[in-house]
């Protein structure tokens, strides 16, 4: 898609957990070509607001559109087959198996049939595609020389980027990315956040939650702030940072 092409819409979007309302009329879109971050206190609703927008859960109300198609009611492969790449909060490789291997197996997450039961079926000619596709990744993410390291002896923050790798090779339009700098180092994060100007320049849209105040307001071009639920605030980084309501909310965190 060109860049600022809405890639993802999310209307009004509402998720009750019985009496506790988690989001209430959240609305956000995400574009061709920019880092958006979703940003809040602890049980703002953060990772609620994102398992609704990747199918893995259904909003209570509202709509959610992914490259103009509703998606409300469509499992998570559909979000995947239509453009949409994640990571998840924590990290999940497959530890003994190589940088490669485990990139390879996000091209099949992308697959209507299962993932294991493609890699069963695959023929010879189909495997050495899909290895030569993840080794494209490897090296977009500049990760070749760790190659056919196993994952697991990574540091945290290659490790992170190794599973940006595996979703790019889903051919997404969309990343959503969970907390990818929690927990990593300065110069990791700096790592990190270049791969990330990278992929935004070479047109991806990009949606982060993160907590890292200092990572977001230096990469993203727009942020949302979620507080118990609501958003209440929406800008750059300079509008959302001198924001009253913002500061207040995370005084009270
Ligand atoms: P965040 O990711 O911003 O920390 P969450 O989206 O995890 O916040 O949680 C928002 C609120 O919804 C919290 O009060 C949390 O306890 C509640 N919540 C989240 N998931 C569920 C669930 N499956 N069932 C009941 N309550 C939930
Ligand atoms: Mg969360």
């Amino acid at each position: 898609p060109a860049v600022g092409t809405v890639l993802i819409e999310a209307r009004d979007v509402t998720k009750r957990f019985g009496g506790l309302v988690a989001n209430s009329q959240v609305s956000l879109e995400v574009r061709a070509g920019e880092v958006h971050a979703l940003i809040g206190p602890n049980g703002a609703g953060k990772s609620t607001f994102f398992n609704m927008i990747s199918g893995v859960d259904d909003p209570t109300e509202g709509e959610v559109r992914l490259l103009g198609q509703p998606m409300v009611g469509r499992p998570s492969r559909d979000f995947a087959a239509l453009g949409l790449g994640r990571t998840f909060q924590h990290v999940r490789l497959l530890g003994q198996r190589s940088v490669l291997d485990n990139v390879a197996l996000g091209a099949h997450l992308r697959g209507r049939r299962g993932w294991l039961a493609s890699m069963l079926r695959l023929d010879r000619h189909e495997e050495a595609a899909l290895l030569a596709e993840a080794m494209r990744q490897i090296e977009r993410c500049g990760l070749a020389e760790h190659a056919h390291t196993p994952a697991g002896s990574l540091a945290l923050g290659q490790q992170r980027i190794v599973e940006i790798a595996r979703a790019l090779a889903g051919q997404p339009a969309l990343l959503l990315l969970d907390e990818p700098a929690a927990g990593l180092r300065h110069l990791e994060k700096q790592a990190l956040a270049r791969l990330l100007d990278q992929l935004r320049r070479e047109g991806l849209g990009i949606l982060i939650v993160e907590h890292d105040m200092e990572f977001v307001m230096n990469l993203a071009d727009r942020i949302t702030v979620l507080d118990f639920g609501t958003v209440i605030a929406r800008g750059t980084p300079a509008e959302v940072q001198r924001d009253p309501r913002v500061l207040a909310a995370y005084l009270g965190d």
